[in-house]
């Protein structure tokens, strides 16, 4: 453990840690909770004066993964690139992670996790609670993003401003209003419509935080770059979704890609930049706590997990 662990570390590693009552109701599970709640849910790091937080919404294990990742691969293919990395070929744990970014008086949400509880566990994690969320970004609409915005018809971050891309936001509402996803997104971000504001490629929902365009897993997909001191960090979303699967290998297609095509050009030019300016970067699906750097190898990208470089 390292001796100068930021306070709020601190108070994660001694935080007892509420039973999920979703989870609690499905003893069959009890097993898997008891190693879920022994994790942490807060990870801190300093970003020049920011402290930019990892969250742990949830985390789950799924099975059969090449029905999601590596699509258009043989499965011999997707089980040498598995075991060349100590990774099986018939489960994948799932991780999901939101942000918090608190930069002045401002304290800033980045998604909001699955809708089960697990976003207000990890906010208490560090002291807070939804009520102290100022503002609430959407990197983009998935269910597993606008989750936990409303719970049973209540809105949860009662004092939250919102901020969402333009694209996105007219996808899901528009050409996509009749699917499943659409029907969630008119039925619970919608309704916050009125306290919404909505950027492009560029603009700066506040200074130090900067939309960049990463268009392709969804249509109006989101990333942000995080900027403060002469520091940076960009909060990838779902820009790759498995840190071999999708990251070391941008091109393999990914079930949850709307525009296959268009994710993989997306992986490659961002993950570029990152590899060639040495800026770390959180993704919303990488193993907790979800930052790391990348670097290039053969036609992909290596995940380097941080360790102790963003401590402050
Ligand atoms: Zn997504
Ligand atoms: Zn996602």
């Amino acid at each position: 453990m390292p001796l100068h662990l930021p306070r709020r570390s601190v108070l994660a590693a001694t935080a007892a840690l509420p039973l999920l009552p979703a989870m609690a109701a499905r003893p069959a599970r009890a097993d898997a909770h008891a190693a879920a709640a022994a994790m942490p849910r807060a990870r801190s790091f300093s970003i020049g004066s920011f402290t930019v937080t990892t969250l742990l919404d949830g985390s789950s294990p799924r099975e059969d993964p090449q029905s999601i990742f590596g699509m258009n691969v043989s499965p011999e293919e997707f089980a040498e690139v598995s075991e060349a990395n100590f990774i099986p070929t018939d489960m994948a744990q799932f991780y999901f992670t939101p942000v918090l970014v608190e930069a002045g008086e401002d304290k800033i949400l980045f998604d909001t996790g699955l809708g089960q509880g697990g976003i207000q566990t990890a906010l208490g994690e560090v002291g807070l609670t939804p009520e102290d969320i100022t503002h609430v970004v959407i990197t983009h609409m998935h269910g597993d993003h606008i989750g936990g915005l409303v719970q049973d018809g209540a809105e949860i971050f009662t004092n939250a401003a919102y901020v969402t891309g333009q694209v996105e936001y007219d996808h899901w509402t528009g050409a996509a209003a009749d699917t499943d996803g659409g029907q969630r997104v008119v039925n619970e971000v919608a309704p916050l419509a009125e306290r919404m504001s909505f950027v492009a490629d560029g603009d700066s929902p506040r200074s130090g935080i900067t939309a960049v365009e990463a268009f392709g897993h969804t249509p109006g997909h989101m990333a942000y770059m995080i900027e403060d001191g002469g520091e940076q960090i960009l909060l990838a979303a779902d820009l790759a979704n498995h840190y071999v699967w999708s990251l070391a290998y941008p091109d393999w297609e990914v079930l949850f890609d709307a525009d296959k095509e268009a994710a993989a050009v997306t992986r490659r030019r961002i993950l570029g930049m990152l590899a060639s300016d040495r800026i770390p970067m959180m993704g919303y699906h990488m193993p907790f706590p979800a930052a790391g750097f990348v670097d290039t190898r053969e036609d992909g990208f290596r995940w380097v997990p941080v360790s102790y470089q963003l401590n402050g």
